[in-house]
């Protein structure tokens, strides 16, 4: 496994550092909050492996929570994904999976609490009025008519909205904060509001629902979270998280520390425009191979080490960035060059006839999966008379431009097997090359031609009865704008062309291989056994990614 790179410490590890040293802490919590409203995507693999990381390194200990205080939006199979999603990514959190339905009833206990100390109220203004009276920038906020309600009041009222007494919109409960602060989340925000559905952990127990900033911080509270990291668009909220902190009492004092969300070019990291890409059926699920999920990328062949190195290799910083998707793709590269066995396929498969050999020979070769990792052992390539190679590696007539490739006269090595000499070809009607009749020179396993005549290029290959045809899904970016999402409809940035289908020639073993193995076809790319379609008698491999630039790994 490719090892994470030792990096200067980020600023959360230097606060980190310093909390333990000063004793301000003995040991760190910290936690992955998702919201189960959709599959995580390759900017929550950025927060999990931050919240993880950090915990793994400094000894401490991460929580899984699911925010689930958005009952509509929300769903059994996203939760589920994402506990996958994570233990795939190779973190496992702390206990047992929270929940902050599971802290509903406290929650509920804290916001009578603040109604009795005389900081929340129940405010009946329609959602239109609220917003109006909420001002703006540039003015501030008017307080609600009812702001001044008595503690009975607000004690009554809040009952009633808990036991269904009021239809959704009617009422909500706010906090009495400051309807002229600068920090638009200071002017009075709702705590609690009705939402009259049914929970997937709660079921139809409460028709009121806590607010993402009321639970949040009291969550990381009863949870004894000592650093509470999320993403910077929670900056301006942090004067709403210490305030509920300091008025509530809560068993432990938790910080908020605000880090830059991971944003990729060509593609999109909000989980509602994914959904609208799955809704519209412009992709084939959540974990389609062309989606920046973490099961889309999974099913694209992208390594669980590929996506921690590269997160890994992220600036955690104050500010938002946007990478480079081909950064990315490098880590995959990297990871895959170094691990993913060596096999051949064939796409354009073009017939070569080696008219010295026998008409039943049948010879196997054996062959190393990787060049030089020799503990990932080999497999037995069957050679036969007819062989398979690529259109693209046989020319008509030599030129010098060509050297490398295969022409009447000149010779080749097969990749993993002897070197054979072409001698003439046979066209279709169309005028395309459909045969190629070749002599094998003899005693060239592994050694040069006795005759000092050397093969210039090297070339992957098949055996015409042996091999075995597979479905081979070619993916490319979904997007084919930088940008996808400013300005103007993402949808329209769809490549139509992101996904193409085609059949090609696989060695035997390729066909046995598990799904989700990974492997460089030679000369070709990485290509990964699909998670779900590969089948020993149907094989389907999904392109992970292309090769590296650099030829010299290819070529022998
Ligand atoms: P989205 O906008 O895609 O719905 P979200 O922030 O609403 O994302 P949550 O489920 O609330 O999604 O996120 C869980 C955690 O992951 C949060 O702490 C959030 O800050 C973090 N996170 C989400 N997106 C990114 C990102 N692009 N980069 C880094 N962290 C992220
Ligand atoms: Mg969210």
């Amino acid at each position: 496994m490719t090892e994470e790179k030792a990096k200067p410490a980020n600023f959360i590890e230097k606060i980190i550092s310093e909390d333990l040293a000063s004793g301000q802490h003995s040991s760190i919590v910290t936690r992955f909050p998702p919201e189960p409203n959709g599959y995580l995507h390759i900017g929550h693999a950025k927060a999990i492996c931050l919240n993880f990381g950090l915990a793994q390194q400094f000894g401490g200990q991460c929580n899984l929570r699911f925010d689930d205080t958005n009952p509509e939006k929300e769903d059994e199979e996203f939760v589920q994904s994402i506990q996958d999603d994570i233990q795939w990514l190779g973190f496992q959190w702390s206990g047992e999976i929270r929940h902050t339905s599971d802290y509903f009833d406290q929650l509920h206990d804290w916001a009578v609490h603040l109604i009795k100390e005389g900081k929340a109220y129940v405010c009946e203004l329609k959602p239109e009025q609220a917003k109006e009276y909420r001002g703006n920038f540039q003015t501030p906020g008017k307080n609600s008519p009812y702001r001044e309600r008595t503690v009975e009041e607000n004690l009554e009222l809040f009952a009633k909205m808990r036991d269904g007494g009021f239809e959704e919109g009617e009422a909500a409960l706010r906090a009495k904060i400051d309807m002229s602060a600068p920090n638009m989340n200071l002017r009075d925000p709702i705590i609690y509001r009705i939402k009259k559905a049914s929970h997937h952990q709660t079921g139809d127990k409460w028709c009121i629902y806590p607010s993402y900033d009321f639970a949040h911080g009291q969550s990381d509270a009863i949870e004894g979270i000592t650093h509470s990291v999320c993403t910077l668009e929670f900056s301006d909220h942090r004067p709403l998280y210490d305030w509920f902190i300091e008025q509530l009492p809560v068993p432990a004092e938790p910080h908020q520390y605000e880090f830059g969300r991971l944003h990729l070019n060509y593609t999109m990291t909000s989980k509602r425009k994914l959904k609208a890409l799955v809704d519209d059926k412009i992709v084939a699920g959540w974990d389609d191979p062309r989606m920046p999920t973490i099961s889309g990328l999974r099913r694209r062949g992208f390594t669980p080490a590929s996506i921690r190195n590269f997160c890994n290799s992220l600036a955690v910083a104050k500010t938002d960035g946007i990478v480079d998707i081909a950064q990315f793709e490098s880590f995959a590269r990297d990871d895959l060059n170094q691990n993913a066995p060596r096999a051949m396929c064939v796409l354009n498969p073009l017939k070569v006839v080696i008219t010295n050999l026998t008409d039943d020979h049948y010879e196997e070769l054996k062959a190393p999966y990787h060049p030089n990792r020799e503990e990932l052992g080999g497999r037995v390539i069957p050679f036969t008379k007819e062989i398979l190679i690529d259109q693209d590696d046989f020319k008509e007539e030599y030129s010098k431009k060509f050297k490398k490739k295969f022409t009447p006269g000149k010779r080749i090595r097969l990749r993993n097997g002897y070197v054979i000499e072409a001698v003439d070809f046979e066209k279709d009607d169309s005028g395309n090359v459909i045969k190629v009749n070749a002599i094998l020179i003899e005693n060239t396993l592994g050694v040069d031609p006795e005759d000092g005549d050397k093969p210039k290029g090297v070339v992957h290959w098949v055996s015409a009865d042996k091999g075995v045809e597979a479905e081979l899904r070619l993916y490319s970016r979904l997007f084919t704008s930088e940008a996808p999402d400013k300005g103007g409809d993402y949808m329209e940035n769809v490549d139509a062309q992101s996904l193409k289908i085609t059949t090609a020639i696989i060695e035997p073993s390729l066909a046995k291989a598990a799904p989700e193995s990974a492997f460089q076809f030679e000369r070709e790319g990485y290509y990964v056994a699909d998670r779900y379609d590969h089948a020993e008698e149907k094989p389907v491999f999904n392109l992970t990614i292309g090769l590296r630039e650099d030829k010299s790994l290819t070529q022998a």
